[in-house]
């Protein structure tokens, strides 16, 4: 289950999965019977079971979404989509249930569709864009132009729904310079959500084949985090929310020889917030000694709830910056807000330069 916090208030997604449904065509990568570890769509019966269970360990106050993902709602035939978006209504009038949310494709959107959404309470629309290089789709079969894409988002906009759009990086094509660019594009949309999944080789899916053949060089792990921090950081500049980055790594996923290839890994999103702290700390270790003189000795002070992402997997982080410096110790403040880094020279208990995130994505831009 997805949680996340947003004022303070604790919010919860009740997946419903419903893998291929309403799918026009094969995606070269997609097998969403793996990603999503089911094998069919439920009935209703089964959604209700779901809503139940989910809302029993969910606790009183928390923000709740209904979420039917793995497949393109607006496409299945309309009476499934009445019958699923029905059994949730009790839940919403009861105000167990705050919204409904559906993954949809782009080109699959049109007014219709969008008036009877509305009158279901859907709140949130999140379309799986992936990329907005039309050389990218083309060769990830997605059967949609960039411009399918802005249409079915400014529609959705004037609406009413909130917008989340879904982004991939490392598809056939691909380049750093196309998901910045796409991404780019998909802030001038201005989505409240974005999601960022690096492309995963999964077993016999078209992609499987070609990267068998040699058609297809996936990302390193390395070069999907570089990709996924500055996209990030791009994000955050705009207040957008990044919501997930990296597949949620359940168990079919981690099955032997379900993902062939690719930058996958468990804590994908947290390796990304670890780099950026990197950045963030290198950014402001040189700026401490403009402004201080060389020190040898130096302190890093971040929020303790910040430790693990400034120590990085394996103390990475830590390592690389010792390497840079005589002496590098690590200070927790336990109290107020989160993503800053303080420098201090050695000795020193407060931090002499603190650099906010928002300080830090206007200086190294500046
Ligand atoms: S990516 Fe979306 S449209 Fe393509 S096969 Fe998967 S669920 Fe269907």
């Amino acid at each position: 289950m997805k949680k996340s916090f947003k004022h303070e208030i604790k919010h919860y997604n009740i997946p419903i999965f419903i893998p291929h449904l309403g799918c026009p065509y094969e995606c070269i990568y997609c097998d969403q019977k793996k990603i999503t570890a089911q094998q069919n769509a439920p009935d209703i019966g089964q959604v209700i079971h779901t809503i139940e269970d989910y809302l029993q360990t969910i606790p009183s106050g928390a923000e709740v979404d209904v979420a039917f993902f793995g497949g393109n709602f607006t496409a299945v035939d309309k009476k499934v989509q009445r019958d699923y978006l029905y059994a949730v209504q009790p839940y919403l009038q009861q105000g167990k249930v705050n919204c409904i949310r559906i993954s949809t494709r782009p080109d699959c959107i049109d007014e219709p569709v969008l008036d009877m959404l509305a009158y279901y309470g859907v709140r949130m629309i999140e379309l799986g864009v992936q990329s907005l290089d039309e050389r990218v789709l083309l060769a990830s079969s997605r059967n949609y132009k960039p411009e399918d894409v802005l249409k079915s988002s400014r529609l959705i906009k004037e609406k009413g729904f909130e917008l989340g759009i879904q982004l991939m990086i490392g598809l056939p094509r691909d380049s750093y310079d196309s998901d910045i660019e796409t991404a780019r594009k998909t802030i001038a949309m201005r989505p409240q959500e974005v999601r960022i999944y690096p492309t995963l080789v999964i077993a016999d899916t078209a992609l499987d084949s070609m990267w068998k053949r040699g058609d297809y060089n996936p990302l390193s792990l390395e070069e999907a985090i570089c990709t996924c921090a500055e996209m990030f950081l791009m994000m955050q500049k705009e207040n957008i929310r990044v919501i997930r980055m990296g597949l949620y790594a359940g168990e079919e996923l981690r099955r032997d020889g379900v993902v062939q290839a690719g930058p996958f890994h468990p804590s994908f999103g947290e390796l990304v917030e670890q780099e950026i702290f990197k950045q963030q700390a290198l950014f402001a270790l040189r700026r401490f000694n403009q402004l201080f003189g060389y020190h040898p000795e130096i302190n890093l002070h971040v929020n303790s709830r910040d430790i693990s992402k400034m120590v990085g997997n394996k103390q990475k982080n830590l390592r690389l910056l010792k390497q840079e410096l005589d002496v590098v110790k690590l200070k927790a403040d336990p109290t107020g807000e989160r993503n800053w880094v303080g420098i201090s020279a050695g000795g020193a208990d407060k931090a002499q330069l603190i650099i906010s995130r928002a300080d830090y994505i206007i200086m190294r831009d500046s």
